[in-house]
């Protein structure tokens, strides 16, 4: 064996004897630096250098340097400078926000760094996985993936998932080899999924050289794919600079029929072309989408999954879990049933010393008895840990677990007491879909068992139930109406029973031998709604999303929660798992009847999560499903969007959602929603304000030039025009704030196209003012008898006015601008503060204004060019007002 473990281990000998107090922290702390974290390879990140170069891989860069050359070529190094000197500005403008947009994306990713569950110094902690050495002696849990190549001590029921590591996606069973001759099933490897069982076990390699670790560089390739919104805002850039060089073809024919020479023909065609195609726009948007996710995970809403950014925001439903998420997870035991019907009250408190259980009717030594008993089986299948650390308590585990352990505490049991004198053989830890615990133990040469989970399980597997200390026959009908008592007070009830049977040879003690239990009794726990819920609750509602519970406890109890938290149903919503699979039998429409009404789903198993989400979907909604444990993991990868819980959700659960809500609560769900919508109105205000400007730069060509005008603005004016007005003021618009009615309107089509009614009118609008309004005062001014120079200077003056002005309509599509604050978006009002001032600047300065063609504007020709572009404002504020009255009337 050795050798073979040695080879495994490095060379780090495994600590003789049973190794429960783990590695000593200084212990631990040396193999840290002799063996380096484990982490495998970071995946290469490209730098800002890198990210730079990158900017100038477009084909309107390739023709822009094409143009600077043939400038330099025609002798005309001004011009070629200044298209140098543009290309520069566009790549750091291009480089800096991309790579603020990769920061961020990374920073987020950071959050989700993995825990692994280790004894040090004889204390079970939790520390970062990358501080794990060889040697630690690390817990397992269902739901959690390996962090390191492990030895296994111990195995309850532990499967794990290699498909990481094998292709096969079955589960794989793993227990300690007695023998350690074989090294297969008794490893589990790092990077591998625990999909069921609990299990302890000694690190034996860790980083780079674990198993994953040799293979890790073919796994760090797996490429990053970009978010749909992007790619189809791509294509749709595309689409528009097709269009454009179709137009200017077009002008270029024309200008060869008028004559106008090759050279500013060429120019004006790399002019338009750089300034009416919105090449601006898929860094724009990926500014957007960073500066959505920055939000979101200060609303406690970490984006997994960039498609997610935009889904959220269209969600017609939510399907949510109960316990953690809608209330609190602290949960207490109130109530304590025996099975005569006796009713204990525990005393609620946090300080666990002073509180006690109590009978309402005075003191009743049998019934303080049977408690005992019942208290008992609450706390030995329990996986909980309840200590006292210096003056306060400190609890670790399930909350329910924890629950029980300081109700049993109330009673006069401690856990770690009782266990000494009821050694543990082995247990069935609690799975979700199982919905009970149960522990196996020696006690005076018979093996007793103590069972806690769900009364109706528990029923099911009990033969008799203890009366005043006599066993009867059980009365199913009655505990089940005992129960309902509990549950319709929004308790979850938890009952609990016991057994003793003869010793098995082999010691294989299971599932099968749970029957003939003597049920003991129940309890009832109470978990407060979290208060911001109704609150959240109502907003969904206001804002078009309904809202489900998919739970797995009684329906009780749930319909109790739910109207506490604010749902709007009636009684026949509710119904029950088993009226699901029956459904499922019938068929998908009798499922799909079904799920259209009902709201409350409760007693569901978590693999029945995965046929209503997609029951939901089939109904036509756009469905939002959150999910903590490892069953849950399939609903949460084929909904539209998983969330998953960050505290008391596992890292299967975390790993096929999309988002994670860092603090569990309901709420942050709403409020990912709101800033999924804001994000997406922003995307949308982005585009409206480059398409619209651009293609009323286009327009105005494609007047000026069939009727022999001389070209309304030069290449160099164009490429300036760009400059100065793109940049800064769509990242702005990229930063909006909400605008306050993002949750009082139903949500969005999930496949509305950007370019809708709306934006292709306000598009039309736009270009009238401009294009045309432009085209108007350039042929007046001609026509005045003003030299060409300076009227394409006014004109040119005319346009960084009018996209100024454009920036504020683009700020809200209904809202008017002068019901928005100015300075909530500081940058904006810099950008177009900013841009004057540049334009202006540029008048008086020398080698900047010959390159340019413009000159000094009096005051009073600005004043009128102000006021022309005001225009465009103020009729988009009328459109807007129009519309606002039009939609009040319906
Ligand atoms: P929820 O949807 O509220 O999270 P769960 O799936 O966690 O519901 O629990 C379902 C049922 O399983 C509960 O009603 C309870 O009866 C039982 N149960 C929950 N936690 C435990 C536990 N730690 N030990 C035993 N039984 C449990
Ligand atoms: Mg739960």
């Amino acid at each position: 064996m050795n050798d073979l473990v040695l080879s495994q281990t490095n060379g780090v000998p495994i600590p003789d004897g049973p190794p429960v107090l783990g590695l000593t922290n200084a212990e631990a702390r040396s193999r840290l630096e002799q063996y380096g974290p484990n982490a495998l390879p970071q995946p290469y990140a490209p730098s800002l250098a890198a990210v730079f170069l990158r900017q100038f891989l477009s084909p309107l860069i390739y023709i822009l340097v094409f143009a600077a050359v043939v400038s330099l070529a025609l002798g005309d190094a001004k011009d070629a400078l200044f298209i140098g000197v543009v290309l520069v500005i566009n790549g750091i403008i291009g480089a800096a926000q991309e790579h603020s947009a990769g920061r961020a994306a990374a920073a987020l990713r950071n959050l989700e760094e993995p825990h692994a569950s280790v004894v040090r110094d004889g204390a079970q902690c939790r520390i970062d996985a990358r501080e794990l050495v060889p040697g630690d002696l690390v817990l397992l849990e269902a739901g959690a993936r390996v962090p390191a190549d492990i030895q296994l001590l111990l195995s309850e029921d532990l499967q794990c998932d290699e498909s990481l590591l094998t292709g096969e996606s079955r589960p794989v069973k793993k227990r300690p080899s007695s023998s350690g001759a074989e090294t297969g099933p008794d490893v589990a490897y790092a990077g591998s999924m625990i999909t069921r069982g609990r299990g302890r076990g000694v690190v034996v390699s860790t980083g780079g050289a674990t198993e994953i670790g040799k293979i890790a560089e073919e796994i760090g390739r797996r490429s990053i794919s970009k978010p749909p919104l992007l790619i189809r805002l791509e294509r749709f850039s595309r689409m528009i600079a097709i269009a454009v060089c179709l137009a200017i073809l077009l002008l270029v024919a024309v200008g060869l029929l008028r004559d106008i020479l090759y050279r500013d023909l060429f120019m004006l065609a790399v002019g338009l072309a750089v300034s009416a195609i919105p090449e601006g726009l898929p860094v724009a948007i990926s500014v957007a989408l960073a500066i959505g996710m920055r939000r979101m995970a200060r609303v406690n809403v970490i984006v997994r999954k960039m498609p997610a950014m935009e889904s959220l925001g269209s969600c017609t439903m939510i399907a949510t879990d109960k316990t953690g998420t809608l209330t609190m997870n602290e949960l207490t035991v109130t109530d304590i049933l025996l099975p005569d019907g006796t009713r204990l009250k525990c005393e609620a408190g946090q300080d666990l010393d002073a509180c006690s259980i109590v009978s309402p009717h005075g003191d009743n030594v049998q019934a303080s008895l049977r408690a005992s008993a019942l208290l008992k089986a609450a706390s030995l299948p329990n996986e909980g840990r309840l200590f006292k650390e210096r003056e306060s308590w400190s609890r670790h585990g399930d909350p329910v677990d924890v629950a029980l352990l300081a109700a049993a505490r109330k009673g006069g049991i401690e856990q770690e007491e009782i266990a000494t004198h009821y050694p543990l053989i082995t247990r069935i830890p609690y799975e979700p879909d199982l919905k009970y615990a149960a522990s196996f133990h020696r006690r005076k040469g018979r093996v007793r068992i103590f069972v806690k989970g769900a009364p109706e399980t528990l029923i099911a597997m009990a033969s008799q139930m203890d009366a005043d200390g006599r066993p009867l026959p059980i009365d199913g009908e009655f505990l089940l109406r005992q129960k309902e008592d509990l549950a319709g007070m929004g308790l979850r009830v938890l009952a609990f029973a016991q057994a003793e049977i003869d010793t098995t040879p082999d010691d294989g003690y299971a599932h099968h031998h749970l029957v003939d239990l003597t049920f003991l009794g129940m309890a009832g726990m109470q978990d407060p709604v979290r208060p911001e819920v109704p609150n959240a609750i109502r907003d969904c509602y206001r804002a078009g999303i309904e809202v489900a519970m998919v739970t797995g406890d009684d329906p009780r109890t749930a319909s109790v929660i739910a109207e506490q938290a604010g749902f709007v149903f009636n009684p026949d919503q509710v119904v029950t798992g088993e009226a699901v699979r029956r459904a499922e039998q019938e068929g998908e429409a009798a499922l799909d009847k079904l799920t259209r009404h009902a709201r409350i789903f409760a007693r569901v198993d978590p693999a029945q999560k995965l046929s209503i989400v997609l029951s939901l979907s089939r109904n036509g909604h756009f469905v939002a499903v959150t999910g903590d444990g490892v069953n849950d993991a399939p609903a949460l990868k084929h909904a539209h969007v998983g969330v998953a819980m960050g505290r008391a959700g596992t890292d299967i659960a975390k790993e096929s959602a999309d988002i994670v809500v860092t603090d569990d609560n309901f709420a942050s769900i709403v409020n990912g929603i709101l800033e999924g919508r804001v994000a997406y109105a922003n995307i949308r205000k982005v585009v409206f304000m480059l398409v619209s400007t651009g293609a009323a730069e286009v327009v105005l060509f494609l007047l000026a030039m069939p009727m022999g005008l001389p070209m309304p603005l030069l290449a160099v004016q164009l490429l300036w025009l760009n400059l100065v007005t793109n940049g800064i003021q769509d990242v702005a618009l990229a930063a909006e704030a909400a605008e306050g009615d993002e949750l009082r309107h139903p949500p969005r089509r999930p496949n509305e196209p950007i370019l809708d009614r709306v934006m292709i009118r306000r598009i039309w609008h736009s270009v009238l003012v401009m294009g045309v309004g432009g085209f108007a005062v350039f042929y007046w001014l001609l026509q005045q008898g003003y030299p060409v120079e300076q009227a394409r200077n006014s004109l040119l003056l005319l346009f960084v006015l009018f996209e100024n002005f454009q920036v504020f309509n683009s700020r809200s599509e209904h809202l008017s601008v002068f019901r928005q604050r100015l300075f909530a978006n500081p940058l904006l009002v810099l950008g177009v503060l900013g841009a004057q001032a540049l334009h202006i600047g540029a008048m008086y300065i020398p080698g900047l204004s010959d390159t340019l063609q413009i000159a000094p504007v009096s005051l009073r020709e600005w004043g009128m060019l102000l006021l022309l572009a005001a225009t465009l404002l103020v009729s988009m504020e009328f459109e807007k007002w129009r519309e606002r009255r039009k939609a009040s009337r319906q």
